[in-house]
């Protein structure tokens, strides 16, 4: 039975099922307003020395020509805040008009000096007014109320400036460098994160002051989007009738290349589809050009994106226990031919289409591409017609031979499945209507031990059928069944069938599949497929990821494998944590990122970061086993979790100091022992 949804305060749909642009308070950086109803905002940041005041300038510029709409710009000094004032005067000769941002972090002097030079003002409020040593403390009650005073006093002077000259306001809080005491209190949480932000709301709205932006970064997207989510809810708990503050969306230290472009496009777009973002970055180690292209790519999936998914609900349960919190969806383990759900690693499935489209290379070509990036392709899954069944059959020969690992799969007509499950190890058939339930009650009778049957339920009209049919199936082949959803809405679409699922106390193991034939570029295909699947998997949703459409296997399995890592459910590589520097980077970031990933990039499940000070590289590495923070000109010191083990060594010796640092602590394998 449907059950209409109500709505909220703000007159949204209250739903998790259903997507809709929230609309929020406007705050006007300059001339660029961000939120209400205006466009998604691009920005971006320098990489330059800010004293540089040309090269700063021409950054600035080569920003904006590519559709950069506000620029931050570091002010770690007193005078680099006085730069400020060169770099906006020398844009103004040029006749660029951007608003500028200074960000801060610990030097409220250079604060109160920038807010006169650029439109906005970003400080960290785990740096700008409290202690960061890193003690552990047990605050009394009386004590933490008293530091709470003390940082809100020395925040206080920055808010009246900025109220009096009409300035805005990021409050921006970072996993991983909030002050010892949010941690002690709170811990390295979200929680932490939002309770350090609403301090500093407080004494901007005791001072009636309004032009704040939040953002919540982390370099773990799954802690990102769920800070930001608890911020919401926190912010609509405070003030339940009024617009929300917009938010700034982002994930920080993403690092570079397809890596970095996946994990951002994760962390933003499962924040977008909530419509959580009115103004985003792309942080990325690179040029910070090339940001902008990823970040207008992003904002237009969600630009004019009609409202859609469902205006109904047909349970009264959430998708997931706690939205705020990680936890893997549960399900029955099944067992043949490929271990999937319960604990079990997600899956990687390689999505090829009609069997008839495969390359007369294509096992060579997997097997290559398997040899060179040590990837693996779990399942395949093959469209299956009549005339394509001898194929399928030569083609399980081929996969017995040579692939025994691999699983194969095959979407066929109802007519063809009993023919097809003899030679394939599941078969998947898609379910329009109500009335195709009947099918399935005879298809499953055909079902034979060791094969699985998956339902693919295509959701076309913002309703999803009921799905109590799956109970009795449940009950004698609970094992042997699965279960995916196609939508043009599939982040909320497969939301609704795993509360479906959960009402009916149901645990069949969900796949997540992407693979759409839309002509598109590899970038915009990555990204488009990272936000999609990758907003379900930081809900825990998904037991097995099937990815097509790219333009050659290696592709397809690499992403795949990428987004499991960028969602942080299954590692493959060292995960690298790197800054996108700014202009604070004591060495070339890029290069010496390429240089440590030479090394250590076998070393799956490792954690490594590169950052490029020491003014915010220690705390902002969070979770990272071991960091390379640039100490001086030239100078490294390498950190072993938190704690800074070597200092000042020469830049050139670094890296391969810091793989003896790993062999030491005994988390180095040699890359022929790998995998
Ligand atoms: S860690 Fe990197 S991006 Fe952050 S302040 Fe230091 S150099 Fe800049």
């Amino acid at each position: 039975m449907n059950r209409d949804l109500s709505l909220n305060n703000k007159g949204l749909i209250n739903s998790e099922f259903f997507y809709q642009r929230e609309i929020t308070r406007e705050v006007s950086v300059g001339d660029c307003v961000v939120g209400g109803l205006n466009p998604i905002r691009i920005q971006s940041m320098t990489t330059t020395v800010t004293q540089d005041i040309q090269g700063t300038t021409n950054q600035v510029e080569r920003l904006v020509e590519a559709g950069c709409e506000i620029v931050r710009v570091t002010a770690p000094s007193l005078r680099d805040a006085e730069a400020l004032f060169e770099i906006r005067r020398e844009l103004k000769k040029r006749r660029v008009n951007v608003p500028l941002v200074a960000d801060i972090h610990f030097t409220p002097n250079a604060a109160l000096k920038a807010a006169e030079a650029v439109e906005k003002v970003r400080v960290n409020p785990g740096n700008y007014a409290d202690k960061k040593r890193f003690e552990v403390r047990e605050y009394t009650e009386t004590a933490y109320l008293e530091e709470l005073e003390r940082a809100a006093e020395r925040f206080r002077p920055l808010v009246i400036r900025l109220k009096a000259l009409g300035r805005a306001l990021r409050i921006g809080t970072n996993h991983g460098s909030l002050s010892d005491r949010i941690l002690n209190r709170f811990g390295d949480t979200p929680l932490g994160m939002v309770k350090s932000a609403l301090e500093f709301l407080d004494v901007c709205e005791s001072e009636s002051f309004y032009s704040v932006i939040f953002s919540m970064k982390a370099s773990n997207p799954q802690v990102a989007v769920h800070a930001y989510r608890l911020l919401a809810k926190h912010l609509s708990e405070r003030e339940p009738e009024k617009p929300r503050y917009p938010f700034h969306v982002g994930v920080t230290e993403a690092g570079g290349g397809t890596e970095g472009r996946v994990k951002s496009s994760i962390g933003i777009g499962a924040l977008l589809e909530d419509s959580l973002g009115e103004t985003i970055r792309v942080s990325l180690t690179e040029d910070p050009v090339r940001e902008i292209p990823v970040a207008q790519t992003l904002a237009r999936r969600f630009e004019g994106r009609a409202a859609g998914g469902f205006k109904h609900s047909l349970t009264s349960v959430s998708y997931v226990d706690d939205r705020h919190r990680y936890k893997r969806r549960p399900t029955l383990v099944h067992t043949k031919p490929l271990k999937l759900g319960g604990s079990e690693d997600v899956r990687v499935e390689l999505c090829v289409g009609h069997i008839s489209n495969l390359p007369s290379t294509f096992l060579e070509d997997i097997q290559n591409a398997e040899a060179a990036t040590e990837l693996h392709v779990e399942s395949l899954l093959v469209d299956v017609d009549r005339e394509g069944v001898p194929a399928l059959c030569d083609l399980r020969k081929s996969l017995a031979r040579e692939f025994s690992g691999i699983a194969l799969a095959a979407r066929v007509e109802s007519g063809l499945v009993k023919t097809v499950l003899e030679v394939s190890d599941r078969v998947v058939i898609q379910v329009f209507s109500a009335d195709d339930f009947n099918l399935i009650d005879q298809i499953k009778n055909f079902l034979i031990d060791g094969k699985c049957l998956e339902i693919e339920l295509i959701h076309r009209e913002g309703e999803l059928f009921d799905l109590g049919f799956l109970k009795s199936l449940n009950e004698k082949y609970h094992a042997q069944i699965m279960i995916s959803i196609s939508s043009d809405f599939p982040v909320q679409a497969t939301r609704m069938l795993s509360s479906c699922l959960k009402s009916l106390g149901l645990f069949l193991p969900i796949i997540l599949r992407q693979d759409s034939e839309t002509p598109e570029s590899f970038e915009s295909r990555l990204i488009s497929t990272s936000s999609n699947l990758g907003s379900l998997l930081c809900d825990g949703i998904g037991d097995c990821i099937s990815v097509g459409g790219f333009s050659t296997p290696e592709e397809n399995i690499g992403v795949a494998y990428r987004v499991l890592q960028g969602a942080r459910r299954r590692t493959s590589w060292t995960e690298f944590i790197s800054c996108p520097s700014c202009g604070r980077t004591l060495f070339d970031l890029e290069e010496v990122t390429e240089r440590v990933r030479e090394k250590t990039s076998h070393l799956s499940g490792l954690k490594i970061a590169i950052m490029g000070c020491v003014v915010n590289g220690p705390g902002e590495m969070a979770d990272a086993d071991f960091g390379y923070v640039g100490s001086g000109f030239g100078k490294v010191n390498l950190y072993v979790g938190q704690n800074c083990v070597i200092r000042n060594i020469p830049e050139l010796e670094a890296p391969d100091r810091l793989v003896d640092l790993i062999k030491e602590r005994g988390r180095w394998i040699d890359a022929s022992q790998d995998g």
